[in-house]
């Protein structure tokens, strides 16, 4: 059995899998693969349509929102969101806990100012700032919810009394959430909710068009608005497959039960994480992320030889980002509780056979 830790892209259910398949030669019986019909078919318009039902009604979201599906990944958005939201001479307040939310910081500087309210980079990144003061003028305040490289995940979103933004890349879907204090939200599918092409975009229409600045067409959320999300070609089979993904969550129980299962296999890992002590968990507990579990061993031999057994044992993914080392274990939506327990098995052998 192969056990797939990977960061993103990363585990999709197996059903999602089998379906995706079997559309690619013959999509809803019309005897057409999904990857040759056209996007302005009324076939593609109902998958369109109902992956926004879908994300509207797991978000609990009004009619004040709109759900978008890009492309260009998270990482257009850090360009997308300030060009459509931040005046030239205009601040808009960020929160620094990581390499994503500072790449969001160093797009949003070419549009405007930047007012960097929190930073964790003291304690590279092991926490997360949660106390900080927004000012009045800001134009919104952004954070990542969970920092996927570091491993730190908010618990609850930062109060704030300006406009929210989040990038949810990493841990949409996984929990409820207050989805509708925020005024934006993004994330690149190839996480939690399908392949790498699309990004979900849920923007709250009234907090747009208030800029001097001229918008490039195709950058500009309100020409998607208008077109429903077909401004131009979308990525048909990653909406898709985001489509099949979200059906999933919605069958196996929803956003509760994704939490229940996410907290079961965090507590686990972690909980062997603290007690074995050739492993030592990076981040500080409050602010442990249910998604990536980050840690390291006493040395780079260590790590390799812990790396090869996973290897062997037909676990993928473990490898700690290239930027802060050590090791990662990434435990998505569709990871089975019984893929964290053999790696569990593993670190309790490693840890036995290394004292
Ligand atoms: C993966 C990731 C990104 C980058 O996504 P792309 O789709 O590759 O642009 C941005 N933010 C977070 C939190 C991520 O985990």
């Amino acid at each position: 059995m192969r056990h797939n830790f990977n960061s993103g892209p990363s585990i999709l259910p197996a059903s999602v899998l089998a379906e995706a398949s079997a559309a690619i030669y013959n999509f809803n019986n019309t005897g057409l693969s999904i990857l040759e019909i056209g996007h302005r078919t009324s076939w593609f318009q109902e998958v369109v349509a109902e992956v926004q039902a879908t994300v509207k009604q797991l978000m609990q979201l009004s009619d004040d929102y709109e759900v978008l599906l890009l492309h260009g990944g998270a990482t257009t958005q850090f360009m997308q969101v300030p060009m459509n939201l931040l005046n030239a001479n205009d601040t808009a307040a960020y929160c620094d806990n990581g390499i994503w939310g500072n790449k969001a910081i160093k797009e949003a500087k070419v549009w405007g100012n930047v007012n960097v309210v929190a930073s964790s980079a003291d304690q590279k990144h092991s926490y997360i700032q949660k106390q900080f003061t927004i000012p009045n003028d800001a134009c919104y305040l952004h954070y990542t919810s969970n920092n996927t490289v570091e491993g730190t995940q908010w618990h609850q979103p930062p109060t704030s009394h300006v406009p929210l933004v989040a990038d949810m890349s990493s841990d949409i879907f996984c929990r409820p959430w207050a989805f509708n204090q925020h005024s934006l939200i993004y994330a690149g599918a190839q996480k939690n909710i399908g392949a790498a092409g699309v990004t979900l975009v849920v923007v709250k229409k009234s907090i747009l068009g208030t800029l001097e600045r001229t918008i490039p067409a195709i950058m500009d959320y309100r020409n998607h608005i208008e077109a429903g999300s077909l401004l131009n070609t979308p990525p048909v089979f990653a909406v898709y497959v985001m489509l099949l993904t979200l059906r999933w969550i919605v069958a196996e129980g929803g956003l509760t039960v994704m939490e229940t299962r996410a907290k079961e296999r965090a507590a686990y890992l972690y909980q062997l994480l603290d007690e074995l002590s050739i492993f030592t968990p990076t981040v500080v507990t409050e602010d442990r992320s249910l998604m990536n579990a980050v840690f390291t061993l006493p040395n780079a031999s260590l790590e390799k030889t812990f790396l090869e057994l996973c290897k062997q044992h037909g676990m993928i993914g473990i490898k700690g980002h290239r930027s802060v080392g050590g090791l990662r274990v990434s435990m998505y939506n569709a990871m089975p509780m019984q893929s964290v327990q053999a790696l569990g098995d593993l670190m309790i052998a490693f840890n036995k056979s290394h004292q």
